[in-house]
């Protein structure tokens, strides 16, 4: 859908007429789209720099069939201001649960990457549920990482961290996504129970000709380090950026450079074809 917008296509923007008619029209179809499994998740590979090997897979949510591209930003702030953020989160984790069985079906063992918005750290039960959910598929622990926003975290960092903490109590891995894009602390940072932090594609595009981006994203990557956290560069676009986040020793990569997002079928053959080189 970036590339969409890249390209100038019209989008609706719900959360810039929050109460017009169509966006309450908008809101109802997303509702009855979440019903009837008319959403979708769109797959993004994780490669582990060392070996040059796929890690893992991001879910991301699309909406295929809605009349205008809706972008997955938009979709959430709409689901997050109508109270459908609780069951679509709910549908996408089981989704992705899904995914990876229909994967380790097809040979492929990768963890699958699911992003949650703030309100579901606000849900009494959400730990809970999240347990439940991994020992009635039977997944061991790293089968799902749930990927939280520095910024969504922000918003209420000691309830926040709270949440984080119970949901790592119950063993899944947290990564906090959007790193460098928010006002969080440094003292906050290093109380996180994550195993893993995502820089964002903001510092990380322009690796290449940004020489302030390269001191930063090289700092952030020896501080995570030592903090104990694996680092992510998101948003990698050229060979260049690779070759510049290996030198800096950052653990794995994503980006249009492997591939953008893609639907399962195309990301297994994409995998397949990357076993056959
Ligand atoms: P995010 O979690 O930071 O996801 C990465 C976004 O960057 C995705 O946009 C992806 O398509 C895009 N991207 C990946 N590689 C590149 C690249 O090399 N260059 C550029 N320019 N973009 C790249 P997408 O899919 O439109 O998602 C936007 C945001 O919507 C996500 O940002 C995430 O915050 C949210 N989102 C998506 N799916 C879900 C979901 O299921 N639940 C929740 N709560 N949020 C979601
Ligand atoms: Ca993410
Ligand atoms: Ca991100
Ligand atoms: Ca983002």
């Amino acid at each position: 859908s970036e590339d969409a917008r890249d390209r100038g296509l019209a989008f609706y923007h719900p959360a810039r007429d929050s109460y017009s008619a169509d966006r309450l029209t908008l809101a109802s179809d997303l509702r009855h789209a979440l019903k009837n499994d008319r959403l979708a998740l769109y797959l993004q590979p994780k490669l582990l720099l060392k070996t040059g090997e796929v890690v893992g897979l991001e879910a991301l949510i699309r909406w295929p069939d809605h009349k205008n591209p809706v972008p997955a930003d938009e979709i959430i702030a709409l689901a997050e201001q109508t109270g459908l953020i609780k069951p679509l989160t709910r549908w996408v984790l089981e989704q992705s649960l899904a995914v990876r069985s229909r994967l380790l079906e097809q040979g492929y063992t990768l963890g699958l990457s699911v992003n949650i918005s703030p309100n579901n750290l606000r849900e009494k039960d959400f730990p809970l549920y999240v347990q439940r959910l991994m020992s009635s598929y039977h997944s061991h622990h790293g089968a799902i990482t749930l990927e939280v926003t520095e910024t969504s975290m922000m918003q209420d960092p000691v309830n926040s961290l709270a949440a984080l903490k119970s949901l790592h109590a119950t063993g899944i891995p947290l990564s906090i996504d959007d790193f460098g894009s928010g006002y969080s602390s440094l003292s906050y940072i290093k109380q996180l129970p994550a195993s893993e932090i995502k820089i964002d594609r903001s510092l990380v595009t322009d690796l290449a000709t940004e020489a302030g981006d390269r001191v930063i994203v090289k700092t952030t990557i020896d501080m995570c380090h030592s903090l104990g956290y694996s680092v992510v560069a998101e948003g990698v676009e050229k060979q260049e950026t690779l070759d510049l986040l290996e030198q800096m020793g950052c653990d794995m990569i994503q980006g249009y450079f492997l591939t953008p997002p893609l639907p399962f079928d195309d990301m297994t053959a994409w995998l397949d074809e990357r076993a056959r080189q």
